[in-house]
């Protein structure tokens, strides 16, 4: 029997290359697209040259086009940490619109499943705690986050319609606040830049008073969370993450303990509309899916570190004027 084929729009990114490898390993022929804005060739140099990969540069807000047949699709194009798309507001918008429409018009053609990345930023600031599916958000619309949630928002509303005005196949998977390896070290988010800092001897650089909390899942539980919301038949978007929940200040004393680092923390302004509490309810995918994360945080954190460390060694050293 041939190998199912599998494209992975946003394949060179932090969750794109996450994707790449596991989907490689399960025996998948894998077309890795990725305009290369934010994601980055290292992340799949382990796996060029394989005989069931290839990779295409190439931005889905323009044109997709894939010769031959498809089976799945993935949509994980996207800026997707909040100073990426603070710095490029207009691309965020496009690759969650235009991005999405020619890749369902893609799989319309193909007759592909396609699944979809969407986020726990489409709840907003959340008023509802944990946040359920049920749970329609609390965004603003003309926030400096609302390029990111927006485009989000629209995407799912796209897929919808797509499945029923259409019948196309689809998922659509909200995501939490995930972290691991190949997160880059500059993103911006918590995570790297906590890991960064302690990793570098400064101080880490905690937003308001640090009392937001957020949910950290590690890559590789959410991996297979979308794995088997792939091959499940739920079509109304799923939650996954990790529900253990932190606030910032103690996530990133967390961080001090994990490096054994003498920073402190330093304080600096909240970022507008940085939401004040996120935490997936998760009882859907547990029913649905049989699934809940397996890594806990702290070997989450150390399998994290060691990347991290061993990137900034490299980084430092063949480009040491970098700022991570
Ligand atoms: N944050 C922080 N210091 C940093 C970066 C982020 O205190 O250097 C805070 C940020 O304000 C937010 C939380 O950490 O409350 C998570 O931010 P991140 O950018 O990782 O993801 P978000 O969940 O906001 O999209």
């Amino acid at each position: 029997m041939s190998k199912k084929k599998i494209l992975i729009a946003g394949g060179a990114g932090f969750l794109g290359s996450n994707l790449c490898a596991n989907f490689l390993e399960k025996g998948f022929y894998v077309i890795a697209v990725d305009n290369l804005l934010t994601g980055s060739l290292d992340n799949i140099s382990e796996f060029m040259g394989l005989p069931d990969f290839e990779f295409h540069h190439c931005d889905v807000t323009k044109f997709v086009h894939i010769s031959g047949n498809l089976d799945y699709i993935l949509h994980f194009a996207s800026p997707a940490s909040p100073i990426d798309y603070l710095k490029m507001p207009i691309q965020t918008l496009k690759v969650g619109s235009l991005g999405t429409l020619h890749l369902l018009g893609l799989a319309k053609e193909k007759n592909a499943r396609i699944l979809m990345a969407s986020t726990s930023e489409i709840y907003g600031d959340p008023l509802e705690h944990p946040q359920k599916e049920t749970y329609w958000g609390n965004v603003n619309p003309v926030g400096p986050r609302g390029v990111y949630d927006e485009a989000k928002r629209f995407l799912e509303a796209l897929t919808m319609a797509y499945r029923n005005f259409h019948g196309v196949e689809t998922r659509i998977v909200r995501i939490f606040n995930t972290y691991g390896p190949k997160m880059r070290l500059n993103d911006g988010r918590a995570l790297p830049t906590f890991l960064s800092q302690a990793l570098q001897g400064e101080d880490l650089t905690v937003f308001g008073d640090g009392s937001q909390t957020r949910s950290f899942c590690y890559v590789d539980d959410l991996v297979e969370g979308i794995y088997r919301l792939l091959l499940s038949d739920h079509a109304d978007p799923v939650n996954i993450g990790n529900p253990v929940e932190i606030t910032i200040k103690e996530f990133a004393e967390e961080i001090i303990a994990l490096t054994d680092s003498n920073s402190k923390l330093i304080y600096k302004d909240l970022p507008v509309n940085d939401p004040k509490q996120r935490r997936p309810d998760i009882t859907k995918a547990k029913n649905i899916l049989n699934w809940q994360p397996l890594i806990d945080r702290s070997e989450g954190l150390k399998k994290t570190l060691a990347y991290f460390q061993h990137k900034l060694h490299t980084t430092l050293k063949s480009e040491p004027h970098e700022s991570v």
